[in-house]
């Protein structure tokens, strides 16, 4: 059983996934591949001079596996489930999963959060704190789908991060820090 269903895997959805498997939480990504990433190409995501949207999608799928996260390209969510005593049932295509912890990073598909009830903005967003966490315990909502035309891939990737962080300092009981220094790089 994943602790961490990341439900879609653009930048924000890698992002979460990405520090989640990192710091030991079983984190599983379910995609459809369709990101919008495939039309872009960044010079605005620093530390990337220049990449197309494909590469940097090829590069960080790569390296949200190499931190250990079940990264699975073909699999749709059609169905998220809060169970009664906490955490969630997440209906695919192939399966169906139990989670402690759901972040829903569909892009600017937000029929998911819908299906779900949680607490959308007036201007049609799904309304999060600054945690990215909805108006359901454990839930979160992160990238296009909390924003209304701030589309940015590195804006996306900050908000899986800030899931991620909160998800773990819940796990942890204290504010968790995700601080690697040149001393203990292997
Ligand atoms: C033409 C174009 C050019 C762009 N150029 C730039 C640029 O130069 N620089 C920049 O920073 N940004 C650019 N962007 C914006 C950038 O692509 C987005 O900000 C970013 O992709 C949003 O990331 P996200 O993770 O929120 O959503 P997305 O990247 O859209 O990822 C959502 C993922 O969820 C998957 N998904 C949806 N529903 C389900 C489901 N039910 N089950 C499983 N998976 C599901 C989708 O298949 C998709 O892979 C551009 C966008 C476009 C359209």
């Amino acid at each position: 059983m994943p602790d961490v269903a990341v439900v879609g895997g653009g930048p924000a959805g890698l992002s979460a996934a990405l520090f989640t498997a990192k710091n030991g939480l079983e984190t599983v990504v379910f995609d459809t591949d369709e990101t919008w990433m495939h039309k872009a190409h960044l010079f605005n995501y620093p530390g990337i001079r220049s990449i197309s949207g494909s590469e940097f999608m090829t590069v960080t799928r790569g390296q949200v596996r190499d931190r250990g996260a079940d990264v699975r390209e073909d699999e749709e969510v059609t169905d998220v489930e809060p169970i009664g005593d906490g955490g969630f049932t997440v209906e695919t295509t192939d399966d169906a999963y139990d989670a402690d912890y759901v972040v829903l990073a569909t892009g600017a598909d937000r029929s998911i959060a819908e299906d779900l009830a949680v607490e959308f903005a007036d201007d049609g967003t799904v309304d999060v704190d600054l945690d990215t966490e909805t108006s359901i315990d454990d839930l979160y909502a992160t990238g296009a789908m909390v924003r209304d035309e701030e589309w940015q891939a590195v804006i996306a990737a900050g908000d899986g991060a800030s899931a991620a962080l909160d998800i773990l300092s819940k796990e942890k009981g204290e504010h968790f820090h995700d601080f690697d220094v040149p001393d203990d790089v292997a």
